[in-house]
């Protein structure tokens, strides 16, 4: 129900060496899909993802979500969670503090409301009964269910991966796909996903969005995109 919008959207770095255009002048709309941006390392995927979720500045262009423009906006301000492949998760606290921290901006909330939350997203992702347990105690699968449920508590209306899978071992990558997918399909929610993996794009993606050299190249479902 929600869609994110990127309008003629570019990044452009300058340092020393000259200016860089590290995103190139990029459209895209998603709503209610999957969206796998896909592209080799250095393309300009994490930049996208991370000015979509505010976390960089956009220096043209423009950024919709729900037909708001957040171009400016704070990313407490824009309805996003976002995972990282490197968890990003605070080693000072349990797996339950870490998932209701993802709630401190949630001020109207109540202290059962926060709990309740917490509570069904951890059962959603099989971490129920690790909630009191100290995040450096847990596996690489354990950490990023920690992480994907500190991220889905917010209920969020659009959801950034950044190559989540990246860190796990590949039996534990194929699982996990299997469960973001079934999330997916019951949260029906906006989501943009970066991976330079063709195979988890073409088994995870609604649509691919191809990314080279800072430019969109191809739009589409899996097998449209790969027949090309
Ligand atoms: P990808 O996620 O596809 O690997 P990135 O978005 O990380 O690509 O990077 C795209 C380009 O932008 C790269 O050439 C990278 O070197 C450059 N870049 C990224 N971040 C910065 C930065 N903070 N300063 C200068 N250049 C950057
Ligand atoms: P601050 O204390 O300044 O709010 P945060 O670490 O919470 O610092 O990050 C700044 C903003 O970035 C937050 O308001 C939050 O909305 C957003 N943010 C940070 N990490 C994430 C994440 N994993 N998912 C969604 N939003 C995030």
């Amino acid at each position: 129900m929600v869609e994110l919008v990127l309008d003629a959207v570019t990044k452009r770095y300058d340092d020393a060496q000259g200016t860089e255009t590290a995103v190139d002048d990029v459209s895209l709309s998603v709503e209610d899909e999957l969206l796998v941006l896909l592209g080799p390392s250095g393309c300009g995927k994490t930049t996208t993802l991370r000015m979509v979720a505010g976390l960089e500045t956009v220096t043209d262009g423009r950024i919709d979500i729900g037909g708001r423009d957040v171009t400016d906006r704070h990313p407490s301000d824009r309805s996003i969670a976002m995972v990282f492949q490197d968890y990003g998760l605070y080693t000072m606290m349990s797996v339950g503090e870490n998932m209701a921290y993802g709630l401190k901006h949630s001020t109207d909330l109540s202290k059962a409301e926060r709990d309740e939350r917490v509570e069904s997203m951890a059962e959603m992702f099989g971490i129920e009964d690790l909630l009191d347990r100290d995040v450096t105690d847990l596996s690489g699968g354990q950490k990023q269910r920690v992480a994907l449920g500190r991220a889905m508590v917010r209920e969020p209306d659009v959801f950034l991966l950044d190559e989540p899978l990246a860190s796990l071992d590949a039996k534990l990558r194929s699982q996990m796909r299997t469960e973001l997918q079934q999330l997916q399909e019951e949260m029906d929610i906006t989501t943009m996903y970066v991976t330079h993996d063709q195979k988890e794009a073409m088994t995870m993606a609604d649509r691919v969005a191809v990314m080279n050299d800072g430019v969109l190249r191809q739009v589409g479902p899996p097998e449209e995109v790969y027949e090309n």
